[in-house]
This record gives structure tokens, sequence and C-alpha cells, in this order.
């Protein structure tokens, strides 16, 4: 199962704190906003609705699945994914290894957590991820335009 989003990934992980020394996410809308975006798509491509929730219940209001089993794969999965950046205008090196742009593990949950409920019931079915980043306009890009292509895959059984 592979999707393909188009929009400015984020990365989930990159925490500030706040008053009272609470931690909360830095880039919180840019990354509500790409979550989003890959969930919609995933929905696309799967065929698979998120798990809508309601109050205090345990089970999706659409089709009575327990969140614990609300998803397309029910076993471990492979994860595989490519997140393209734009290029900021002066930056010339081949590959994002600037600090300005989140760590390859923090694409790597964001994108986890926004297919849960959709392909699989919770992230920690993953056993297996790969996640590469690369400018879009750079070498080993395979999107024409910003965003990320990931695939999910069952493991063999
Ligand atoms: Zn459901």
């Amino acid at each position: 199962m592979t999707v393909t989003v188009t929009g400015t990934p984020a990365g989930q992980g990159n925490l500030s704190a706040g008053r009272h020394g609470k931690l909360y996410h830095s880039n919180s809308a840019e990354l509500k906003t790409w979550r989003t975006l890959i969930q919609v798509a995933a929905v696309r491509v799967s065929g698979y609705h998120p798990l809508t929730l309601f109050g205090a219940r345990k089970t999706c209001m659409r089709c009575g699945k327990r969140a614990a089993e609300h998803g397309l794969f029910s076993g471990p999965v492979a994860l595989d994914a490519v997140v393209a950046l734009a290029r900021p205008p002066s930056v010339t090196r081949p590959y994002p290894t600037s600090r300005h742009h989140s760590d390859w593990d923090h694409h790597a949950r964001a994108l986890g957590d926004a297919l849960t409920g959709v392909l699989y019931a919770d992230d920690s079915q993953i056993v297996d991820g790969h996640v590469r980043q690369v400018y879009v306009d750079g070498p080993g890009c395979p999107l024409p335009r910003p965003g990320a292509r990931i695939t999910v895959s069952e493991m063999p059984r």
C-alpha cells in the first residue's frame, strides 16, 4: 500500500518548553496540517476510514470496531518512506543536512502517527522502518513536489 502526499513535511518531536515548563510541539500547526494531509491520502488509497471516537467510547462510531483493531493491516508491518523537502533559496548542498530541518526520525514519528487508525491500529505494529529525507530537486527524489511517498506492507508470516 503506497500513500503519496503533497504538502510541507513537518517532523514530530521538536519540543519546546512553554510557560510553567509544559512541553509542546514547537511546530504544532504545521504538524497538524501535515498529519491531516497524510491521513486523507491514506484514506483515499486504502478505502479505509479513520478511527472516529466519540466521548470515552473505545469503539469506532462508523464501524463499531475497537480502537485497538482499527486499521487495514492487523499484524506487523514495514514502513518505507521518502520525505521530499523544498530547498531554501540559498541552500546548495545536495541533502537536507541543516539543523533548520527536522531530523529523519522526527519525520518517521509524524508519518507513523498519521497512518494510525487507517493502515494499522497502532504504530507499535511497525517493526521495520526506513525513512529517507531528500530535497525535492536533489539526488534520489522520486517526487515532483514537496511531500512524501510512504509504503506500508505486511511482514511475512
Ligand atoms: Zn471504523
